[in-house]
């Protein structure tokens, strides 16, 4: 077995926060992805063990040294509703590893059983399921969004029931923790304050080192997930990347995305996109967002409130100052990185007037149902002077020609405080670092779904490795994968649906 060199932290510091739990060995397994580079970050020298070896180690069947498998306990609001009792209904976090930066990082399975928390569920996963979210996770972190990754996928040679039979599967999972907001409500609800401390405490050690010295580091500490969740959103929305569950067991004060159940990555430009079978009412709509990752920190920090001042009021006050901001702070986060998707630099003296133009361009890309992601991408060859293949995407020529020659104006007026480049230059850096901030390359909802039918249906997994690869370079146009790059059908995405808990 290889070296983990865990570090159980969680374990050690925190009994009464988990169950300890075993992973159900799985009958047959075979390894169907390995992330080597994410091993080798890891410390993980894999090379030396065959397929055989590695495919019981990440199915659970047999545990590397050091291993302590748990099962984290928590609550969450589902959809507003608050459920007292959730927890890993069918994950276990293996033990903690510190990588070759020095960051440490938990190491979990996702499917492998039930555990005291598996409330009803089987505890299981299928393949489908998990390389998708191979394939969005691992598309997440190439595009630069802070995200869990995906170590492993093993086929378990079982069957799970969902709406039919389907060929079962574990996936390896890590994450920079696994502390939700949902596991500081879990003991909030029950009034247990001194253990929400102790959460609080362990989650300022291990994520914000540096705010254990301060007047009052629960304060700080409310500010530090508020700034990580308005970051995290306004980069999602940047990339038109929907959740899709955004409960409050889902959101992690770490500030990566986690639970990649029914997200999805929009098409045509539609704030009201909403993919999710289950979400009805489209509470976690595209455009819903940010409002509410604000309302998940308020539910955060009524965890915190104890904590924060012996005065009640005093504590809520100082909960407010700093929640209620968040609409601002977010607000600068996605205007900067809108900015910077049009090829300009964000000051305060144009800000209004930027935030107005984005606007205009949104509004646009709306109206004239344009795709968001090759709208971005076509802007920066616009930025170098060719701007038919963007004004092609248009149906009305009118609008958006207005609109360029404006953000014309606003590109030469930027350009011309730059005395020492000649224009050629500067509009050629200008569209160079549009494209490495504005993707070629995003998982499109019918090319994974294909892919993951090839994997599912037929066991072929040549689509699932080939889409992967082109997913991981998503800023490099490369003619070899011009098909992953084209939008479904306007047919196809009004009818396509995606699901939880999977
Ligand atoms: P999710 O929608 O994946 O965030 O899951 C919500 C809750 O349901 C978590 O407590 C999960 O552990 C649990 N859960 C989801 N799927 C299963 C399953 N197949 N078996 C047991 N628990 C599950
Ligand atoms: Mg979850």
């Amino acid at each position: 077995m290889p070296d983990f060199s865990f570090d159980n932290t969680y374990v050690r510091d925190l009994p009464g926060f988990y169950t300890a739990w075993q992973p159900e060995p799985s009958l047959n397994p075979e390894l169907l992805y390995l992330n080597l580079t994410l091993a080798e970050q890891l410390g993980l020298d894999l090379t030396e063990y065959d397929k055989t070896a590695l495919a019981e180690l990440f199915a659970g069947k047999s545990l590397p040294e050091g291993a302590e498998p748990i099962a984290q306990v928590y609550a969450g609001h589902q959809f507003g509703h608050f459920n007292p009792q959730l927890g890993d209904g069918r994950a276990l976090i293996i033990g903690e590893v510190i990588d070759n930066q020095g960051k440490r990082f938990d190491i979990g399975y996702k499917g492998s059983g039930k555990t005291p928390f598996s409330r009803g569920g089987d505890g299981k996963a299928a393949i489908g399921p998990m390389l998708r979210e191979v394939l969005i996770g691992e598309a997440m972190h190439a595009l630069g969004v802070p995200t869990t990754r995906s170590l492993a996928v093993t086929a378990t040679g079982e069957q799970v029931f969902r709406d039919r039979q389907q060929p079962g599967a574990v996936l390896t999972r890590v994450a920079a923790s696994h502390i939700r907001i949902g596991t500081f409500q879990f003991f909030s609800a029950q009034g247990e304050h001194d253990e929400v401390r102790r959460l609080a405490d362990y989650s300022i050690a291990r994520h914000d080192p540096e705010l254990a010295a301060a007047e009052n580091p629960y304060l700080e500490f409310l500010g530090a997930v508020t700034q990580r969740q308005a970051e995290l959103v306004a980069h999602w929305m940047s990339l038109g990347f929907i959740h899709g569950v955004m409960n409050t067991d889902n959101v992690s004060i770490a500030g990566e995305t986690i639970d990649y159940g029914p997200c999805a990555f929009m098409e045509a430009y539609d704030p009201n996109a909403v993919f999710s079978s289950i979400d009805e009412q489209g509470r976690y709509a595209y455009q819903n967002q940010p409002r509410i990752a604000q309302w998940n920190l308020a539910r955060f920090a009524e965890t915190l409130l104890p904590l924060l001042a012996e005065d009640q009021q005093e504590a809520v006050d100082l909960a407010n100052q700093v929640v209620q901001p968040f609409s601002d702070t977010y607000q600068k986060c996605w205007l900067e990185k809108m900015c910077a998707k049009l090829g300009l630099e964000l000051k305060a003296e144009s800000g209004e007037r930027d935030k107005a133009m984005v606007e205009e361009w949104l509004e646009l890309l709306q109206a004239q149902k344009v795709d968001f992601t090759m709208a971005w991408r076509r802007l920066a060859d616009a930025a170098e002077g060719q701007p038919t293949g963007l004004q092609e995407l248009f149906t009305e020529a009118a609008a958006i020609d207005a609109w360029l020659s404006k953000w014309q104006v606003r590109c030469d007026e930027e350009d011309s405080t730059d005395t020492k480049m000649v224009s050629e230059q500067l509009r050629e850096n200008r569209g160079k670092a549009m494209r490495a901030i504005n993707p070629w390359l995003i998982p499109r909802n019918h090319r994974v779904e294909e892919a993951l039918a090839a994997a599912s249906n037929e066991g072929d997994l040549g689509p699932f490795e080939l889409l992967l690869s082109a997913l991981e370079q998503p800023y490099e146009e490369n003619a070899e994968w011009e098909r992953f790059a084209e939008p479904a059908t306007p047919d196809f995405t009004a009818r396509y649906q995606t699901f939880c808990g999977t």
